[in-house]
C-alpha cells in the first residue's frame, strides 16, 4: 500500500487556492455588515427602545420584557433579511471553545407556519448543560444551565454554504446561578473595576464616570497542508507533533520573520480577514512570525469583552475559513519542538468614558499624577497576585512555553523601560512630606515623564508583562486560551488594589494631608512595597532564575502546581470580596483546569503508544528487514566479512532504538494505568506530569533518531522539513 504521507505530499504539492473576492475594494463598505451593530440597532428599532439598549450596552441598564420582544423582532427582521433561518445562543463554556445550540426561527402555527423569535428566546436558553465541564457545580440530576443575552456584546450572523444563523452572545451559568463559562467572571471583574476605577478617577477629575478596559489581541498561529496534517495523528488529536525530529534547516537563518508572505497563505489571510471583518472584527495587521509556517494576526483594540468575543469567534472563523484553502490551522502553544512556539500577546489599558487612557503619561505634572497612580497601583497588584496571573495563564499546552526553553518564564516579573524605571526610583528617594510644603513644590517632587517613552520602540521581548507606551502587554497567553482567564484575573487584582489605595489615600486626607500629598505618599510606598516583581534584563537567561528566587518570586513550571493559586486563601478573598467568584465556584474551575490538564496528558501519552507500536516500530521492522535481506545476499555472495559490517552496524542500530523504544513505551503504559487509579485531581494530574509525561522525551528521543535511520520511502509520518516547508 502506498504510504498515507506519499500521498498526503503529492497532494499537498498540487493545491491551487480557490479565488477570494473581498465583497468591495473599500473595507468600510462591508466592515460590519454581519452585525446587528449600533447603526443596524437605529434603523431597525424605535427610538426608545433603541436608546434603551444603547444605555444597556453603556450603562447595564436592564431591559423588560417588551423591550426584549421589540429587540428580538427587530434582529430576526434583519437577520432573516441577511438570509438567516436559525438563531443560537453563542456562548464559551469552560472547554475552550466557543458553544452554539440552534433554534429554527420557523414555528407551526393554527393558520399556517411562521417565522417567530420572541424577547424571551432572545434573554435566555437552555441548553443541557451536563455534558459541558462544571467541576461537579451541578448534581445529575439537575441537569440545566441556562444562557443569559451579554447585550454589550452584538449579535452577528455566522455564514456557511448550507445556510445562516443568528448568533446571541451569551453567559452560560448553571440553574443555581454559579458560571460554567469565561465570560460571566469576566464581566463581573469588569465590573469591578470599572467601579474602583470611576473613584479613583473622581481625585482627578470628577466629570468621569466609567473606566472601561481595552484589549488588543495578537494571535500567533500556524498553517499546515491539510493532507500533511490527517497523515499525523498526533497532530489530529493532540494539536502537536509529539514526534519528528527538527528539519535540518528551521528558524535559524531568520528569515521567516517579516518576510514576503507565502502567496497561498496570502489568500488565506485575505478570506479569513474578509470574514472577519463582516463580522466587525476590526483586524488590521498580518505579517509572517519567527517560526516557518508560523504567522501573526492583530485587530485594532476594543473593549475587552467584545475583544475577547472577537478573538474566540476569529479563532473560530480561522479554523473554517482554512479548509477552503487545505490548510490545518493549529493554535496549539507548541506544535513543533524545537522552534518557537505560539503565543497570544494581550495589550490592555484602562480608557475613561471622556476619552482619556490612564495608562498614558500626561502632558501636566497632574495628569501624571493620574498616570502614576494608575500605573503603580498595576505594579502593585501583579506584585501582590504574581501567583494568580501565573495561574491564570496555566495550561497543558502552554506548559511547553512557560518555564520550558523558552518565551516567555515561569516568573512574572514586569519590564518598565528605563525611563519609567528612573522615574520611579526617582519617586522612591524623594522625600515628599518634608520636601512639599506648599501644593506648588508637590510637583518638584513629581519627575518629569516623557508623553513619548523611547522604550515604546526598544522593548525587551522576554518579559511575560512589559509597559509598552500607553499599556501594558501580557505576553504569557497563550496561543489557543481564551483570554477572559487570565483578564478576569488582571482586572480583578487591579479593581481590588484600587479599592485599597482608595482606603489608604482617604485615610490620608482624614487626618488632615494634602490630597496630592496623600496620593504620592501612597503611590510612593508602592513604589517600595512592589520593587521586586520590576525586571528589565534578559527574562530567559538563568541569572535572572537566580536574581527571581533571591527576591522571592515563584518560579511554578508545571500547571498542576501553578493552579493551587485558585484556591488559595489570598485568591479566595480577593474573589468573593470582589463579587467575582464564589468559593465553590472556584473549586469548580480549579477541578476543571486539572482535570483537563490531565485527560490532554492522558490523550497524548495514549497517541504516543498507538503510532509508536503501530507505525514507527513497524516501519523500523520493515527497513531492518530489508537490512537483513541486503546482509544474507552479500554473505551468501561469499564476499569478505567487512562487507556485512555497514549493513550489520545500522540493524544494530535499529535494534537498539526499537528495544530501548518498547521498553520505555511499555513502562510508559503502566505508570499511565497505575496513575489512572489516582483519585484526588491535583494528585493526579502532578503524577501525570512527573510519571507519564516524564517519558515523552526519552520515547521521543528513540523514534527520532529511527527516523534519521530509517529509510526516508518507508517513514509513515510526514517529516519536519514537509510540514514546515511545502508552503
Ligand atoms: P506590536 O506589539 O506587535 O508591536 P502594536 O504595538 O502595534 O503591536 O499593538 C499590538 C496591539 O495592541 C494591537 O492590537 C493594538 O490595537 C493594541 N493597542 C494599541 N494601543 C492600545 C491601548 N491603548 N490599549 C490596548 N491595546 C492597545
Ligand atoms: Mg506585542
Amino acid at each position: 500500500m502506498k504510504s498515507l504521507r506519499t500521498i498526503a505530499l503529492k497532494e499537498a504539492e498540487s493545491r491551487i487556492s480557490p479565488e477570494v473576492k473581498a465583497p468591495s475594494i473599500k473595507i468600510s463598505e462591508f466592515y460590519g455588515s454581519n452585525v446587528f451593530d449600533k447603526k443596524k440597532m437605529k434603523d431597525f428599532l424605535s427610538k426608545e427602545v433603541y436608546e434603551k439598549l444603547i444605555s444597556a450596552i453603556d450603562q447595564g441598564v436592564l431591559i423588560n420584557q417588551e423591550e426584549a420582544n421589540h429587540i428580538a423582532t427587530a434582529m430576526k427582521i434583519w437577520a432573516m433579511s441577511k438570509g438567516a433561518t436559525h438563531y443560537t445562543h453563542w456562548f464559551q463554556p469552560l472547554t475552550g471553545t466557543t458553544a452554539e445550540k440552534h433554534d429554527s426561527f420557523f414555528e407551526p402555527s393554527g393558520d399556517g407556519a411562521i417565522e417567530k423569535f420572541a424577547g424571551s428566546a432572545l434573554v435566555q436558553q437552555e441548553p443541557d448543560a451536563s455534558s459541558f465541564p462544571n467541576g461537579g457545580i451541578r448534581n445529575t440530576f439537575e441537569a440545566r444551565g441556562y444562557t443569559a443575552w451579554d447585550p454589550s456584546s452584538p449579535a452577528f450572523l455566522m455564514e456557511s454554504k448550507a445556510g445562516k444563523t443568528l448568533c446571541i452572545p451569551t453567559v452560560f451559568v448553571s440553574y443555581t446561578g454559579e458560571a460554567l463559562d469565561y465570560k460571566a467572571p469576566l464581566l463581573k471583574a469588569l465590573n469591578a473595576l470599572d467601579k474602583a476605577a470611576v473613584d479613583v478617577c473622581q481625585y482627578f477629575d470628577k466629570g468621569i464616570t466609567k473606566v472601561n478596559a481595552s484589549l488588543g489581541i495578537e494571535q500567533e498561529y500556524f498553517l499546515v497542508d491539510l493532507a500533511l496534517y490527517n497523515a499525523r495523528p498526533d497532530l489530529v488529536l493532540t494539536g502537536r507533533t509529539l514526534f519528528g525530529h527538527m528539519s535540518a534547516k528551521g528558524q535559524q537563518l531568520e528569515d521567516h520573520y517579516f518576510g514576503s508572505i507565502p502567496e497561498r497563505v496570502f489568500t488565506f489571510m485575505v478570506d479569513f480577514e474578509n470574514e472577519a471583518l463582516k463580522l466587525g472584527i476590526p483586524l488590521k495587521t498580518r505579517h509572517n512570525e519567527v517560526a516557518p509556517m508560523q504567522f501573526e494576526c492583530a485587530p485594532i483594540y476594543e473593549e475587552i469583552n467584545l475583544a475577547i468575543d472577537h478573538n474566540q469567534l476569529l479563532m473560530d472563523l480561522m479554523e473554517k475559513v482554512a479548509r477552503r484553502h487545505h490548510f490545518k490551522v493549529l493554535l496549539h502553544e507548541k506544535p513543533y519542538a524545537g522552534i518557537n512556539g505560539s503565543g497570544k500577546h494581550n495589550n490592555w489599558s484602562l480608557i475613561t468614558d471622556t476619552g482619556k487612557n490612564l495608562l498614558a503619561p500626561g502632558k501636566t505634572p497632574k495628569n501624571n499624577l493620574m498616570f502614576l497612580a494608575f500605573f503603580v497601583n498595576t505594579i502593585k497588584a501583579v506584585h501582590e497576585h504574581a501567583d494568580l496571573l501565573r495561574a491564570s495563564i496555566a495550561s497543558v499546552s502552554n506548559d511547553h512555553r512557560l518555564g520550558a526553553n523558552e518565551a516567555p518564564p515561569a516568573i512574572i516579573s514586569i519590564f518598565l523601560g528605563q525611563q519609567l524605571n528612573e522615574v520611579l526610583d526617582e519617586i522612591e528617594h524623594s522625600r515628599i512630606s518634608k520636601k512639599i510644603k506648599e501644593d506648588n513644590a508637590l510637583w518638584l517632587g513629581i519627575p518629569k515623564i516623557p508623553q513619548i517613552l523611547l522604550d515604546n520602540t526598544d522593548r525587551n521581548r522576554t518579559s511575560p508583562f512589559a509597559f509598552t507606551g500607553n499599556k501594558f502587554e501580557l505576553r504569557a497567553v497563550g496561543s489557543s486560551a481564551n483570554s477572559s482567564a487570565p483578564m478576569t484575573v488582571l482586572n480583578a487584582i487591579v479593581a481590588d488594589q484600587l479599592v485599597k489605595f482608595k482606603a489608604e489615600v482617604d485615610k490620608l486626607i482624614k487626618k488632615g494631608e494634602k490630597k496630592d500629598i496623600a496620593l504620592l505618599t501612597v503611590i510612593k510606598k508602592y513604589i517600595k512595597e512592589s520593587k521586586d516583581i520590576r525586571f528589565e534584563g534578559n527574562g530567559y537567561s538563568q541569572e535572572w532564575a537566580d536574581e527571581a528566587a533571591k527576591r522571592g518570586l515563584a518560579n511554578i513550571k508545571t500547571t498542576p502546581v501553578a493552579l493551587d493559586a485558585y484556591v488559595s486563601e489570598k485568591s479566595t478573598e480577593l474573589f468573593v470580596k470582589t463579587n467575582i467568584f464564589s468559593a465553590r465556584e472556584l473549586h469548580a474551575r480549579h477541578e476543571i483546569l486539572l482535570e483537563s490538564y490531565y485527560k490532554k496528558l492522558q490523550i497524548e501519552a495514549r497517541v504516543m503508544g498507538e503510532v509508536t507500536n503501530s507505525m514507527i516500530i513497524p516501519a523500523a521492522i520493515e527497513y531492518q528487514n530489508t537490512l537483513l535481506e541486503n546482509a544474507k545476499g552479500l554473505k551468501d555472495l561469499g564476499l569478505p566479512k567487512e562487507t556485512l559490517e555497514t549493513p550489520l552496524a545500522i540493524i544494530g542500530k535499529v535494534s537498539e532504538h526499537l528495544g530501548l523504544l518498547k521498553t520505555n513505551i511499555d513502562t510508559m503504559l503502566e505508570e499511565r494505568k497505575r496513575t489512572n487509579a489516582i483519585e484526588d485531581s491535583r494528585e493526579k494530574a502532578i503524577a501525570y506530569d512527573e510519571k507519564v509525561k516524564s517519558y515523552f522525551d526519552t520515547i521521543r528521543y528513540h523514534t527520532d533518531k529511527l527516523e534519521q535511520i530509517v529509510d526516508d520511502s518507508v517513514w509513515p509520518l510526514p517529516k519536519f522539513r514537509e510540514l514546515l516547508f511545502s508552503k
